[in-house]
């Protein structure tokens, strides 16, 4: 660990643990057993606020890979997971979710350090969503069944359909949730008795590694959960051809999923694509422009933009437009930015170099293109990956910062003057993650929701997240849903069963 992360770990006062776990050689978790790479690679892991080494992780190859299949094949094939019954699965998870609940301090200060991100957010959004995920699906391991059937064929049968598990699930995730994206797969795929095959994201694979030592702790059999830190174009490509895995859930941005899921279907894969977003927010003349402005601020500049459904373009009623912009800048001005151990970080350092450049690029592409820049816009001495919010006023909708999904704390905006101007500007996008509207009149926001193209709509708020509701994009957002009752249909087989009777 370099000597300014240290001093960075200690200004803060962190946890014993979490030293105590940043300072040990990192290995993989294939079928319980702790791994290097089997060519010994490694990669380094930076500290978004410092730009030092915090320490090194594996970088796993194919043949770590196969290894990793092997194991959560034999498990589901030969192994007691799935054999459990539902309420002792039920009693694991649930375990599961106590232990990540009693290391919620330690797991959010990883998670902190790791990716950049400010701690308080971590511990409230991140883990507790983990915790949450868990608990909700261990409830769905006793409600998983079938029906029976009265069939109107000639004859006598007994007709009824089975839920069985899809069987190895392999799960692709991003770095901006890391544990908690991880969770949106694993707690439903484990309830149904699915085993996994986890790749991390690299620039953020700290929290999973303690996971798994959790799920260890837990009890859960050996090869249920494997977490294989690699690089994507390795891993995660060979993943998605891996004739092992039966089921592909992929979250990132959308021409990687394209690629994924392309290879992914050539195998038969069931596949799940949560993909990126540019989601728009539509804010009527009617509505409390204070407490929308701030709605609106936290739903861009959360996790410093890099949110997949942040509320990015935000059309405002012409009557309103300026007022609107200067609540929004009045309130952006409160949000401090500092390094996510800091207690009160809101703008915390973007997750590393290459994505500060690609948001700072987009800045410079912004005005470039004309759009004026209405608050931020300056760059942020160093050290630290850190991008100032940035508000853009006045940007027409064929602008690339209007269409392209920059993932960084830059909020687009532009005036509307009617109902339908604004659901066309809204609706004029690649992606279809997610929608927000913020007006006091409810039947005009029952009449827009259902015009909306995005697969969640926020009304007077953003980002509002729980685990009884299926998350998903439309259009380039992918395909498929994570949470709710619904993403259980993406990790069982139905089955038809026909018994002739006499
Ligand atoms: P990314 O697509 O670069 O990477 C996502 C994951 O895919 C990482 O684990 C990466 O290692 C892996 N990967 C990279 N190349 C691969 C390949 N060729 N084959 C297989 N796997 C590969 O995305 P990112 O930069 O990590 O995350 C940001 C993106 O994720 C944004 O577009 C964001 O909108 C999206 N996202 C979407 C959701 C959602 O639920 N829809 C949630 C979070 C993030």
């Amino acid at each position: 660990m370099d000597s300014n992360v240290k001093e960075y770990l200690q200004t803060f006062g962190v946890s014993e643990a979490t030293q105590r776990f940043l300072s040990k050689a990192q290995k993989m978790f294939i079928g319980g057993a702790w791994v290097e790479a089997s060519d010994g690679g490694t990669a380094d892991v930076i500290e978004p606020s410092t730009e030092g080494l915090i320490t090194r992780i594996p970088m796993g190859t194919t043949a770590d890979l196969d290894h990793a299949v092997q194991a959560a094949r034999a498990q589901f094939d030969g192994g007691t997971w799935r054999l459990l019954k539902p309420l002792e699965r039920e009693r694991l998870l649930q375990r599961l979710a106590d232990l990540i609940e009693s290391h919620a301090a330690e797991l959010a200060e990883i998670e902190s350090i790791d990716m950049g991100k400010s701690v308080a957010h971590a511990r409230d959004v991140d883990i507790q969503g983990t915790v949450d995920t868990f608990r909700y699906f261990a409830g769905w391991a006793t409600k998983l069944h079938g029906r029976t059937v009265e069939p109107s064929l000639p004859g006598n049968y007994l007709a009824y359909t089975r839920k069985e598990p899809v069987g190895v699930v392999g799960a692709i995730v991003p770095w901006n949730f890391p544990l908690q994206t991880m969770a949106w797969k694993l707690g439903a795929a484990l309830a149904t008795g699915c085993t996994v095959v986890v790749k991390p994201a690299e620039l953020t694979s700290l929290s999973a590694l303690r996971f798994a030592e959790l799920v260890q702790e837990a009890g859960i059999p050996d090869g249920v959960v494997n977490i294989v830190t690699g690089r994507g174009t390795v891993v995660g490509a060979a993943m998605a051809t891996h004739p092992g895995i039966d089921k592909l859930t992929f979250t990132g941005s959308t021409p990687v999923g394209r690629t994924v899921g392309r290879a992914a279907v050539d195998e038969m894969k069931r596949l799940t694509l949560e993909l990126g977003g540019k989601s728009p927010v539509i804010v009527l003349a009617d509505a409390d422009l204070p407490a929308a402005a701030q709605a609106v601020a936290n739903g861009v500049f959360f996790n410093s933009g890099q949110v997949c459904d942040a509320g990015t373009r935000a059309y405002i009623h012409r009557s309103i437009y300026d007022e609107f912009l200067r609540e929004l800048v009045a309130y952006t001005r409160t949000l401090k930015m500092a390094p996510g151990l800091d207690p009160d970080c809101f703008i915390s350092p973007l997750v590393s170099k290459q994505q500060q450049e690609r948001v700072l690029d987009y800045i410079e592409i912004g005005k470039r293109e004309g759009a004026e820049v209405y608050y931020g816009g300056q760059p942020v001495e160093g050290p630290g990956y850190f991008v100032e919010p940035t508000i853009f006023a006045h940007c027409r909708n064929d602008m690339r910062i209007v269409q392209e999904e920059i993932f960084g704390p830059v909020l687009v905006t532009a005036p509307f003057d009617n109902d339908e101007e604004a659901l066309a500007l809204a609706n004029d996008s690649p992606y279809g993650l997610a929608a927000a509207l913020y007006s006091n009149d409810l039947n005009r926001v029952h009449g827009l929701i259902p015009r909306l193209r995005a697969g969640s709509v926020y009304v007077n708020a953003h980002s509002t997240i729980d685990p009884s509701m299926p998350f998903g994009g439309f259009k380039q957002s992918g395909f498929g849903k994570d949470l709710g009752p619904e993403q259980l249909d993406y990790l069982l087989e139905t089955k038809a069963v026909w018994i002739t009777l006499p």
